[in-house]
């Protein structure tokens, strides 16, 4: 890339990740929270990896992808530059749980029995030990991803019990519609149904570019943002599945 084209893309990042900072400070101080209990995830789908390295350049190291494919591209492509840790926050298929495993610090959407199973097989054969979350829908609407608050005992054990795998907490996005102090006060109490059963999964990750504000009142201790950060998505041409 041009030197000057990316000399102004890492200056528009970097006033984005001060603004979004700005306002982080400010919804933690506004909820009696600090700063240092919220982590920032920067989702980078469809930006290029170039992105990455100028948000690691920048201290954030937290990268959130949705699909295998254009994440485990980036990743192969940031390896040798930067040391990121790699979210995986997208619906997740099956037959690509051994790929994320391989690349993952954490996966966020683990949302059924049949990947708890693949995502530990996979990691096993690394020898590593793979972070989750669990995605839990709020409006019992599986469709869009997460579990139903009926089913999240289940999962919650079969993660447990998986030998591969840390059960770190909980994710969700606000349904459709929904106010988002709603969504994330019903979220931080699964949460906490969680914890009683299990109690190192204290992560709560909730909140995006529209809503993060109301995730931090709600005791979100990671905000996944793309568009504020970042800007407008655009294809950059990574490969869908
Ligand atoms: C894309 C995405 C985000 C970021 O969305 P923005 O509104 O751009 O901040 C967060 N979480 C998930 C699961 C996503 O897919």
């Amino acid at each position: 890339m041009n030197i000057i084209a990316d000399a102004t893309r890492r200056e528009e990042i970097a006033q984005a990740l001060g603004l979004v900072n700005e306002e982080v400070t400010a919804a933690c101080s506004a909820a009696g929270r600090k700063p240092d209990e919220v982590r920032l995830v920067a989702v980078t789908k469809n930006f290029p990896a170039s992105d990455v390295l100028h948000l690691a350049s920048l201290g954030l190291v937290d990268i959130g992808e949705n699909r295998d494919q254009e994440a485990a591209a980036k990743a192969a492509e940031v390896a040798e530059s930067a040391a990121v840790r790699w979210h995986f926050v997208g619906r997740l298929q099956r037959n690509k749980a051994k790929s994320v495993a391989s690349y993952a610090h954490m996966v966020q959407s683990v949302d059924r029995k049949s990947l708890v199973s693949a995502l530990s097989t996979g990691a096993a054969r690394l020898d590593r030990r793979l972070a989750t979350l669990v995605q839990i829908s709020l409006d019992g609407d599986t469709e869009r991803g997460g579990v139903a608050a009926e089913d999240l005992p289940g999962l919650v054990d079969s993660i447990l019990d998986a030998p591969s795998l840390s059960l770190n907490g909980v994710m969700a996005v606000a349904p459709l519609g929904w106010e988002p102090a709603r969504a994330f006060d019903a979220l931080a109490g699964l949460s906490e149904q969680v914890k009683q059963h299990a109690p190192q999964a204290r992560e709560i990750s909730a909140g995006m570019s529209g809503d993060f504000a109301e995730a931090i009142a709600c005791g979100a201790t990671m905000i996944r943002l793309g568009s504020k950060l970042l800007g407008r998505r655009r294809n950059v041409g990574y490969p869908v599945r």
